[in-house]
């Protein structure tokens, strides 16, 4: 027990001591959504934990690590546990491709994460026998957390996007040349929604702008460790105007976000 401990203790500090500053974490669930992250580092070390891999690197002299999530809520949150344990990140940005919400949006139009929250969860009213089922009636269920300061249980109808990663994100938005880039709610759910009545019901009674599978749980498990995140989607696909998923949104949005991570390298260095 006592041999097992020190060994991943051990492993655990050469992943910190490989770093002179805390990295900056950027997540993409698919290869479609980390390979241009991967391709911008300097000195990219691939290292491997269970089915989830990260890219250690630097961009312009400052740690970054690129994690590939793989999709859904339970990889977000398992692959953002290891990041966090290994890497002792200064800040985490989620980004990937996402499905519309919101009307006034379009394919390739970018999401910045004011908000996210766990679409997917539901309380349902009891119904007797032969009542039926009553999907718009579900109420979106809370996530319930143990504070770590105080062990107090707190419940989250929501995650907040870090206000000061928020408003550098923003900043770029001028720059963002195929679509617009907006603040507003990523709903999260490993479910992937293209009944255009569910949808406007998601937005209009929970105010989602775009869906997704993978930043609320992702933003969980950033709020229990107090690390700063932010959750920036792409719409890669919207079926309010019948566009279809489109790779190259995955493509420019990382392209985006590099640019946010310039910024942050040139504040943090
Ligand atoms: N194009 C892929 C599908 C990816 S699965 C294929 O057919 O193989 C879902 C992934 O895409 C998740 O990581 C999720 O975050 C993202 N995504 C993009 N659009 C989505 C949508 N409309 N609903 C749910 N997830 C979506």
């Amino acid at each position: 027990m006592f041999k097992t401990l020190s060994l991943s203790s051990l492993l655990l500090a050469t992943s910190f001591n490989a770093f002179a500053n805390q990295p900056i974490l950027v997540q993409g669930a698919m290869d479609m959504e980390t390979n241009v992250l991967i391709e911008a580092l300097d000195n990219a070390k691939e290292v491997t934990r269970g089915s989830w891999t990260f890219w250690e690197g630097e961009i312009k002299g400052y740690p970054v690590v690129v994690s590939r999530t793989e999709i859904g809520l339970a990889n977000a949150a398992a692959s953002t546990t290891l990041g966090i344990e290994l890497y002792n990140p200064k800040a985490i940005i989620n980004q990937g491709t996402s499905g519309g919400h919101d009307p006034d949006l379009q394919r390739g139009d970018i999401v910045v994460g004011k908000e996210s929250f766990n679409m997917g969860a539901y309380k349902v009213a009891f119904k007797e026998k032969g009542e039926g089922i009553h999907p718009t009636a579900w109420e979106n269920f809370d996530v319930v957390m143990r504070l770590r300061k105080d062990g107090e249980l707190v419940n989250y109808a929501h995650y907040e996007g870090d206000p000061a990663l928020l408003a550098h994100t923003m900043k770029y938005a001028e720059g963002y040349s195929h679509g617009k880039v907006v603040e507003g709610k990523i709903g999260s759910a490993d479910e992937w929604n293209r009944e255009i009545d569910r949808i406007n019901w998601f937005h209009e009674t929970l105010g989602t702008s775009t869906e997704e599978m993978e930043t609320s749980a992702a933003a969980l498990v950033a709020e229990a460790y107090d690390v700063p995140f932010i959750g920036v989607r792409v719409l890669s696909n919207t079926d309010l105007h019948k566009q279809d998923f489109d790779p190259a949104t995955a493509k420019h949005c990382q392209e985006f976000v590099l640019k946010v991570i310039d910024g942050l390298v040139a504040q943090y260095k």
